[in-house]
């Protein structure tokens, strides 16, 4: 009876410093980070900054190569970790939590970054192009975050859900419905996770960029091409066209995206739950064409 008063005793004392523990983020340098999409343009940026502040980091992406590269550039084994998922892929994505537990003993903070773009009018978007856009990021970051909230709420110590997500969550543009309408899923996925995690010291926010042509593969992709026809300008023209755009008249660059990530997971913002962060030079803030 006495051992198992003081296992009770213990077990209490222990959820006590757990839940005392709670809503204070633990510092970057003790955390590990899962980026998905991280081989490429903001994942990359974001997965460098929070190696940078100390955390260790699972590169997750579909792209092994890059991925491996990325993992490589952050210092390798003892700092990060490649991984190679497909996010449609429940199955992958579980095993990349499993590597991240025997690698870095869990994790609690989840970057939804993957992501691609479908951007086409409306008369020319087929409903494979809306499944394949929707299977990636709207319910492709549903898994990842579901994986994430399964494992974070196991662990019992909290920890952060960012969402890559975009100011056309928010705002209609031209020629791009599969693409916003998956933005505009995972903007409500962050107010729903939100509430559901929240008594769970699980605090879930998002960031929506906006015109990031540096460095962005998407851009690359054909989006540019497709951005720049739609406003009627060169394609290398587009980077100077979005930064004078702007309310700051300054071009958005992945770092910038990945600074809106530490400020959000670094440990200040304890009590900042189901928020969307604008990093878009205050496009989003005015209406400007
Ligand atoms: P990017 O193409 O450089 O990066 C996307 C990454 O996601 C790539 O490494 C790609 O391999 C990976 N990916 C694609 N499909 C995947 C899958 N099924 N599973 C796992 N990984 C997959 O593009 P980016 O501009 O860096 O975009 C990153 C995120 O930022 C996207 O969610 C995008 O919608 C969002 N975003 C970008 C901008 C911008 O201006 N570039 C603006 C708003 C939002």
């Amino acid at each position: 009876i006495e051992e198992a008063e003081k296992f009770r005793i213990e077990y209490w004392e222990l959820e006590e410093a757990k839940l005392r523990r709670m809503p204070k983020p633990k510092p970057l340098a003790t955390r590990v980070a899962l980026v998905t999409g991280a081989g490429s343009g903001i994942g990359k940026a974001i997965a460098h900054r929070l190696a940078a502040e100390g955390a260790c980091v699972l590169v997750a992406d579909v792209d092994a190569a890059n991925a491996a590269a990325v993992a490589e550039e952050l210092g390798g084994p003892d700092k990060a970790v490649a991984v190679t998922v497909d996010v449609t892929d429940e199955q992958q994505i579980a095993a990349a939590f499993r590597t991240a537990a025997l690698a870095f003993g869990g994790v609690d903070l989840v970057v939804n970054n993957a992501g691609i773009s479908i951007s086409k009018p409306l008369l020319e978007t087929s409903a494979q192009d809306w499944d394949r856009q929707h299977a990636i990021m709207a319910r492709g970051s549903f898994l990842v975050s579901r994986e994430a909230a399964r494992v974070m709420t196991e662990q019992g110590l909290g920890g952060d859900i960012v969402y890559i997500a975009s100011k056309n969550a928010v705002f209609a543009g031209p020629n791009n419905i599969a693409y916003s309408a998956t933005k505009a899923d995972q903007a409500h996925q962050v107010r729903l996770l939100a509430a559901e995690l929240g008594a769970h010291a699980i605090r879930v926010n998002g960031v929506n960029p906006d015109g990031v042509v540096r460095g962005s593969g998407i851009f690359a992709g054909g989006w540019g091409a497709q951005r720049a026809a739609t406003y009627g300008i060169e394609e290398d023209k587009l980077g100077e066209f979005y930064a004078q755009r702007t309310l700051l008249k300054r071009e958005v660059l992945p770092e910038h995206v990945a600074n809106a990530v530490f400020a959000l997971t670094g440990g200040e913002l304890t009590h900042t739950t189901g928020l969307h962060v604008p990093v878009d030079a205050g496009v989003a803030a005015a209406f400007l064409r």
